[in-house]
């Protein structure tokens, strides 16, 4: 069995609070689900220590890390939110209900509405650090999802596929979005998955062994040549993203080149010509994939100098080679720009903003260039570390924590029809707006309105992750009331329309 100590050891630099905090939240945990097992035949505890231990791999702090280890004590052990609270303070009350709201919503499979679904969970989640938990723990649901049975099996891979994984690509966690993706691949797309798998064993893809091996080759022999301030790393393509790059190749492996990488990082644009140099010195380059697109960057401004060549042992590797500060764009996002203020130690807020518009742009510290060993697996965002750090200066700040909980989607609301689809609505938006968005025959017969199965009246504002059915008699018509009590541009003009009256209305200038 793990111990807490186990956990405590990832934190960097904990307090004595923290430590105490975690403790005391991992007793509880361990004694609220004491008789209670997995479908593998484990202790459910151990759920529950890995899904914090992911969190505490990641750099969140003492109070998210305690949230996930009580993550499922109201849903599962029906520990009340008072008592939470109690122990542990309103900030892991808060957080815990939060995951344990998003554990209600489920993906029904409807594909046209999976973006909408993706932003209420994101919109329900309310505070990022409710969202990094609840992909923590679908993590750990995932690495033991062989046990479940078929269909539920098959649903949650679905789910993760459609909603989880995308959602933490997003946040910039590609190693989780990896992971998911790559454990949901199997149940989702069986056959595809064996074909990747055989593709692969017949192309003697490299082992990690063999990478590691021969990325020690090439900093010796840069080294030989005096390049020595260099950062390394390497990586294997995920599977999932393996198979969408061969469905856009019709399948042709030969057509891949960049299944496992090595990226080297130097200080100076010339010192990335010198290690080209070098490498083609000594191994043999592939005709037509040697890429400059730091003379030509790519329409997306990505720089770097590609190659690709032959390893000697009959495997092919792409070598990638940067600047730091192209490193950084690369892995933080295209749109960063450096302007923290060098003065400055406190935790930036505004980059958290970007969420809001669900764009990855980040802000970086100088420290996070030193160590790269794995790029695509290791890097956590900056913003995402920095977590941690404001669960301690945020004691006392209220102003932090309202600008953490502030709404990603502030001003839309999210609501689901009776068959799932959610229908994305401005924020205060009722009935009339739904209906009218559902399809304007159901507008225009509106009567009466259920929400969440309770009657209730056309205008009551629609909240979040609401499902709301409306009721429709054939001899219902719209009235002017309806025009004004409805929120969107859509609903009114349907109105207008079905009233006659749009001429009224209408100014010139609206008529497209
Ligand atoms: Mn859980």
């Amino acid at each position: 069995m793990p111990t807490v100590h186990d956990l405590i050891i990832q934190i960097k630099s904990p307090s004595v609070e923290d430590i105490a905090l975690i403790s005391k939240a991992y007793s509880f945990a361990e004694e609220a689900h004491r008789n209670q097992w997995r479908s593998t035949g484990e202790p459910y505890f151990i759920h529950i220590f890995e899904t914090a231990k992911t969190l505490a791999e990641l750099g969140m702090g003492a109070i998210t890390i305690s949230a996930g280890l009580l993550h499922d004590s109201i849903e599962d052990v029906n520990i009340s939110p008072e008592v939470i609270e109690k122990e542990f303070g309103s900030e892991v009350r808060f957080l815990v209900e939060g995951v344990t709201k998003l554990g209600k919503l489920h993906y029904s499979g409807a594909e046209r509405y999976t973006e909408n679904l993706r932003k209420l969970f994101v919109a329900m989640s309310k505070d990022v650090r409710v969202l990094i938990i609840k992909l923590s723990d679908r993590l750990q649901n995932m690495q033991t999802i062989g046990s479940l049975p078929v269909e539920k099996r098959n649903r949650i891979a679905l789910e993760t596929l459609e909603i989880f994984a995308p959602l933490a690509y997003r946040l910039g966690i590609r190693k989780i979005n990896r992971e998911l993706e790559d454990l949901a691949f199997p149940f989702v797309f069986p056959e595809d998955y064996i074909r990747v798998k055989s593709l692969l064993k017949v192309k003697h893809i490299e082992t990690s062994h063999h990478l590691e091996k021969f990325h020690k080759t090439v900093k010796r022999e840069l080294a030989r040549e005096g390049i020595i301030e260099i950062q390394t790393g390497y990586r294997f393509k995920g599977l999932f993203s393996l198979r969408r790059k061969l469905i856009r190749k019709n399948w042709d492996i030969d057509k891949i080149y960049d299944i496992s990488a090595l990226r080297i990082v130097v200080p100076t644009i010339s010192d990335c010509y010198r290690v080209l140099g070098v490498i083609h010195s000594v191994w043999r380059p592939l005709p037509g994939r040697i890429k400059d697109y730091i003379a030509f960057p790519k329409p997306d401004n990505y720089r770097g100098v590609h190659t690709t060549i032959f390893t000697g042992d009959g495997s092919i590797i792409e070598m990638q080679i940067r600047t730091e500060e192209m490193h950084k764009k690369t892995e933080y996002g295209m749109h960063f720009e450096y302007k923290e203020k060098s003065n400055s130690s406190k935790v930036n807020f505004s980059k958290i903003l970007w969420v809001k518009k669900f764009f990855p742009s980040f802000v970086l510290r100088n420290k996070d260039v030193k160590n790269i060993e794995d790029p695509t697996d290791k890097v956590v965002p900056t913003w995402i570390r920095e977590l941690g750090e404001y669960n301690k200066e945020a004691k006392g700040n209220q102003s932090l924590v309202d600008e953490l909980k502030a709404d990603f989607f502030g001003d839309r609301v999210f609501v689901f029809t009776p068959k799932g689809d959610v229908i994305d609505l401005p924020k205060g938006a009722n009935s009339i707006d739904f209906a009218y968005s559902v399809h304007s025959e159901l507008g225009n017969k509106l009567s009466g309105s259920k929400i969440n199965g309770k009657l209730t009246s056309i205008d009551t504002e629609l909240e979040n992750g609401d499902i709301v059915e409306i009721i429709s008699r054939p001899n219902s018509h719209p009235t002017q009331k309806w025009y004004d009590l409805a929120k969107t541009a859509l609903a009114k003009k349907q109105i207008r329309t079905a009233l006659g009256t749009e001429h009224k209305y209408l100014e010139p200038s609206q008529h497209n």
